[in-house]
């Protein structure tokens, strides 16, 4: 017969599962000995076998009466005793904690004679019939499924009938009245009377336990916080205490530490006269722990003793809920509280002070998402704002500015000074340097992997993206909220890329002194303050610990630059096709159009000598460290004028009988390189297969540039990154060229260059083939957005802002694949790639480049897989550092 319900005396805190996270604690407090009022809890198997089959399990009901005869010869009551009545609660309480999400039902037991026993026991009848009007009120709404409208509704007439707001300025009567109110409201609305019988009160508030388990509400819950919905809940039958039995008695709550900033000394709040509920609620205005001191100091004292003690036994902060009956304190919950970002980093560091935990346990006990949300500027959110709307979090921070619709206004704007912000539909690389300047980037399309995502983590710039209920008209430059506000050009906006939300106005914003430590700023106001110090000490102990590198996506000096005071070990990704926008994009454009070599040639002379200073930049920012830098990957069209605009031009020339020689040229190109699918057609290695100039050129500038570094004393390790590779063969036919140029440039300069030449993997077909591939590679960087892009078809700059909330609400995956990589699917090709391309070429060296080298799970993953390193924007930096030292402890 399996077992389903457990004394509190027979459990342990790491019994979660079986007992939920309430009743394995409730167990622990039990065994150390602190006054817990007894009870037993129900198991989450109970929960899974009722669900599964419709009803109770066999011998459940056995079980439960054993065990409460057993409470009531220990509380030598018995349950809904006419005369003296032991009362329950029964609450839910799942592995993981659901707050608000299921139910409970005080005061099991009361009925219309326990009642009076209730009255005489305590000397109190309004306390009795008030009980009793709760249990009629929680039962009737839990377990009978009334509106709980129902219920105030009621009590609010009562309360008018009196001519007060006050529930205690209802007398004894006014509540028998209201108990009879209620007891028919039931039978209206349920068709059934109240049970009058405690065990039926109990078994029925034990079935509504379980079945609140499948309720919307807990469902949606569990979806956002990603808990599985198979694990049921455990429920637990307690003896009441009350809190509510006068000027003696009250609840609280406490944390064993300060849950928002991490401060040592404990802090809670009390409220005399009061049930656990009025406490959250804050009916009342509570006093703090050392108030309570005044007011009754023998419990308070047993309290901080108590409190002690847990902090000793689970070496963690614990929060409780606490009551006093009748100057009798009982504790009746607690666990590893929540905290802050900055309260998680001060409070493991304390711990390792005060010999609690060692550092490795301090490193497990914080997340890079905790670090991240440290490093971002933030807004004062006690200060008043107005919503517009929400769309996605793309990257994290806080901005102010100005609305700005065009790139150019943004420039113009932010040279005279100004804060703005870059409103679009949606990004291109044409509006690269409006993101440069703009403070933050507001789009209303496009997921989290759009242009304007990515670039904007790539810069720490924040981000809003997809914000679908705004209609961006950057012609008219103004966006309308679906169904309002008109925002101008000018007009100042806030957004906040950690929520994804959007403010009218300007919402006050607080710097980040943890990125000021990060960028060594030595101002004693940084280097004293005390949570960059518990940041700083857990970060290097992760450098400590960690085996995977961690390098940076970098495409300019000055990136380049800050990720290395962020801790970067080198350039994972260099892109370089924002280097042939601006100016440059002219010669591009002539290189296209050229009809012959000598002027394909002429354009590729032109840019050499730019591409090679722009390397020499980031290899001096680098210096000593490697240095990945990719061949121009993007679809050549996308330098090239838009097809529509130019056709349309054309024929306003045609009209007008314009000649138009050049542009006419320019017109055929465009046509010619028009493809549907631009992410599928001609780019990447196939762009250096079919206009071979291009790489050669850009490897030649990136080979001189190092050579220019060795001879002005430089250490430069470049590594030549071939995109989109399928075959081996097309590898190898670069790669020739590129040894080629190498050749020809260490000869010229005459110096011997430590260079290498490898691919990116981001095609199911390169990673089947990743051991031919590894034959003609030094080097593997996995592309992980276009091999998630590739691999499920999806295509990553449409896909998360049109159906992949619906993707996420039917469970297809718990978060995004562009996000948080797809260990099974895509995890599985980066799996087989990098053992058949290990073992085809023990030299082969391994890394990650694409968005989810900053993210922590998937990191976790890159380490486990054994590649050499994850390589991720500047910011993330300190948070893949902090992640890889976390991978190492297992
Ligand atoms: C990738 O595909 O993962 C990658 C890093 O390249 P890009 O995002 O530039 O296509
Ligand atoms: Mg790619």
């Amino acid at each position: 017969m399996t077992a389903y319900v457990f004394d509190f005396s027979q459990g342990s805190k790491d019994q979660k599962d079986l007992l939920g996270g309430k009743g394995a604690n409730l167990a622990e407090m039990t065994n150390l000995g602190l006054p817990v009022p007894p009870g037993f809890t129900i198991t989450t198997e109970a929960c899974r076998a009722y669900l599964q089959e419709g009803g109770d399990p066999a011998g459940l009901a056995e079980q439960v009466s054993e065990r409460l005869v057993a409470l009531e010869e220990t509380m030598e009551r018995k349950l809904g005793d006419a005369g003296d009545p032991l009362l329950v609660s029964v609450r839910s309480g799942a592995k993981f904690s659901m707050p608000g999400m299921m139910e409970t039902v005080l005061n099991v037991g009361l009925n219309d004679e326990s009642v009076e026993g209730l009255a005489r026991q305590s000397d109190d009848s309004r306390f009795a019939q008030d009980s009793y009007r709760r249990l009629l009120q929680m039962f009737g709404a839990t377990v009978l499924g009334i509106e709980s409208a129902v219920f105030s509704e009621a009590l609010d007439a009562a309360k008018k009938a009196k001519g007060t707001d006050e529930d205690l300025d209802l007398d004894t009567d006014d509540l028998r009245d209201l108990v009879a109110t209620y007891k028919q409201l039931i039978e209206e609305h349920a068709g059934r009377a109240f049970p009058q019988d405690p065990r039926e009160q109990l078994d029925l508030a034990v079935n509504a336990v379980f079945d609140s388990w499948n309720t919307d509400r807990a469902a949606l819950y569990r979806r956002q916080e990603q808990i599985p919905d198979d694990l049921g809940t455990a429920v637990n039958v307690q003896a009441m205490v009350f809190g509510n039995r006068g000027m003696d008695s009250g609840s609280g709550v406490a944390f064993t530490r300060d849950p928002a900033t991490g401060n040592q000394g404990v802090y809670g709040d009390y409220l005399q006269n009061a049930q656990g509920e009025d406490v959250v609620a804050g009916i009342r205005n509570t006093v703090s722990l050392a108030d309570m001191a005044e007011v009754d100091r023998t419990s308070h004292d047993e309290l901080l003793e108590i409190m002690e003690k847990l902090e000793k036994h689970y070496h963690d902060m614990c929060d409780i809920e606490f009551t006093v009956e009748d100057g009798k304190l009982w504790m009746l919950q607690t666990r590893v509280g929540k905290r802050t970002p900055e309260a998680a980093f001060r409070i493991a560091g304390h711990m390792v002070d005060e010999g609690l935990i060692d550092l490795d346990e301090a490193l497990r006990r914080v997340t890079g998402a905790q670090l991240a949300q440290l490093m971002f500027p933030r807004f004062d959110y006690s200060s008043e704002r107005n919503l517009l709307a929400k769309g996605m979090n793309a990257s994290p921070g806080a901005a102010v500015g100005k609305a700005v619709f065009d790139w150019a206004t943004a420039v113009e704007w932010a040279e005279r000074g100004e804060d703005v912000i870059l409103v679009r539909k949606e990004t291109s690389p044409d509006d690269l340097h409006g993101m440069v300047v703009a403070k933050g980037i507001l789009t209303s399309r496009g997921g989290k992997t759009s242009h304007a995502a990515v670039v904007a983590r790539g810069m720490g710039r924040t981000c809003v993206c997809g914000a679908e209920a705004l209609d961006v008209d950057t012609k008219n430059a103004e966006f309308t909220v679906r169904g309002g506000t008109t925002i101008r050009e000018g007009d100042v906006i806030s957004i906040d890329g950690t929520t994804g939300e959007v403010f009218e106005g300007a919402v006050p914003v607080t710097d980040s002194a943890v990125v000021r430590w990060f960028e060594g700023d030595k101002d004693p106001e940084i280097t004293d303050n005390p949570l960059v110090q518990a940041v700083a000490r857990l970060v290097e102990h992760a450098d400590q610990t960690r085996r995977l590198q961690v390098r940076t996506n970098a495409d300019t000096g000055e990136d380049a630059a800050r990720a290395r005071r962020f801790g970067a070990q080198g350039i994972g990704l260099c892109r370089t096709e924002h280097m042939f926008l601006g100016e440059r994009r002219e010669l591009v454009e002539h290189l296209i159009i050229a009809d012959d070599e000598a002027g394909q040639e002429k354009a590729l002379d032109a840019l050499l000598p730019q591409q090679r200073s722009d390397f020499l930049e980031i290899l001096e920012s680098m210096d000593g460290l490697p240095v990945t830098i990719r061949l121009i990957d993007p679809p050549l069209h996308e330098f090239l004028p838009d097809l529509t605009d130019l056709s349309v031009a054309m024929a306003v020339a045609d009209v007008h009988g314009h000649r138009k020689k050049r542009q006419r040229k320019l017109l055929a190109a465009v046509q010619r390189l028009h493809e549907a699918n631009p992410m599928l057609g001609l780019r990447g290695v196939r762009l250096g297969i079919v206009i071979p100039g291009l790489f050669t050129m850009q490897a030649r500038a990136v080979l001189e540039a190092a050579a220019e570094r060795i001879k002005a004393g430089g250490d430069p390790h470049p590594e030549i990154m071939i995109p989109l590779v399928g075959s081996v063969r097309e590898l190898d036919l670069v790669k020739q060229r590129i040894m080629d140029v190498a050749a020809d440039v260490q000869e010229e300069a005459g110096v011997a260059i430590d260079f290498s030449v490898g691919t990116m993997i981001e095609l199911p077909r390169a990673a089947l083939t990743a051991d031919q591939i590894a034959g003609s590679a030094d080097f593997f960087s996995f592309g992980t957005n276009d091999l998630t892009q590739m691999t499920w078809g999806f295509s990553r700059d449409d896909v998360e802002a049109s159906f992949f909330s619906t993707y996420l609400e039917q469970g297809v995956f718990p978060v995004s694949p562009f996000e948080s990589l797809d260990t099974e699917g895509v995890g599985t090709l980066v799996r087989t790639a990098a053992a058949k391309g290990r073992e085809a070429n023990p030299e082969l060296h391994l890394g990650v480049c694409g968005e989810h080298g900053g993210d922590p799970a998937s990191i976790h993953f890159f380490d486990e897989v054994g590649l050499d390193y994850v390589s991720c924007s500047p910011f993330r930096v300190p948070v893949a550092r902090l992640e890889a030292g976390r991978s190492a402890l297992g």
